[in-house]
């Protein structure tokens, strides 16, 4: 099988439970990695600089762009959010399969750089339980909740440009799909080529003999 990760774009509505499920991956499979982005957006509480997020100026995350650091980025309910890209291409190098947590436009501009890359967009049971966990989060106020819900909408307009929708009904369920999904795409014959082109070289050495 291929040795190489594989790039999974995680997206989906924001409440859909994408952090939780991202986690208990990191917990039960070692061969993730998780891609730290940096945005301009301020720390909720709990949140530490390097860990969820790396928290930028507008000023730092545009020297940023112009460095050429990210692989992508997009403004999403007016902060900037970027993909830094060392961190991934050291991660895929080692074999680690990269999750990228991105809203869509940046997903579909990783499609089209990187086309085996897997996106996937969670969705909640119902529309009722995603506005439910959203306030639930109490970290938002009124108004940034609206703006999430309206931007859901908008967002479940690209998902025909995703490769797989998963249900996030129950945490480890989901984590399941997306752990049997990436396993299937890394059995694709897209994806081993090089490895089926390693065998048929060692064969010709086997079958010609001494
Ligand atoms: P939040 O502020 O709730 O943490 O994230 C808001 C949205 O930004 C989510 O949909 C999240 O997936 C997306 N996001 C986080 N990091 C990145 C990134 O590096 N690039 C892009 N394009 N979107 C991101």
């Amino acid at each position: 099988m291929n040795n190489k990760g594989l790039l999974i774009v995680l997206s989906g509505f924001s409440g859909a439970g994408k952090g939780t499920v991202v986690k208990r991956m990191m917990e039960l499979h070692d061969e993730y990695a998780l891609s730290i982005s940096a945005t301009t957006r301020s720390p909720r509480e709990g949140e530490q600089d390097g860990r969820e997020y790396f928290f930028k100026t507008v000023d730092e995350f545009k020297q940023m762009i112009q460095n050429q650091e990210l692989i992508e980025y997009a403004q999403y309910v007016s902060n900037y959010y970027g993909t830094p890209k060392a961190y991934v291409q050291n991660q895929l190098e080692a074999g680690k399969n990269v999750i990228l947590e991105i809203e869509i436009q940046g997903a579909l501009k990783i499609k089209e750089m990187f086309p085996e890359t897997v996106l996937m967009f969670i969705i909640p049971p119902t529309a009722k339980e995603l506005e439910n966990r959203l306030r639930g989060r109490g970290t938002e106020d009124d108004a940034t909740v609206r703006a999430r819900l309206k931007r859901a909408i908008e967002e479940s307009q690209g998902v025909e440009d995703y490769d797989y929708i998963v249900m996030n009904d129950e945490v480890d369920c989901c984590v399941e799909r997306i752990h049997n999904i990436v396993t299937a795409e890394k059995c694709k014959a897209s994806n081993n080529y090089q490895t089926i082109n390693n065998i048929r070289e060692e064969l010709k050495i086997f079958s010609e003999g001494e």
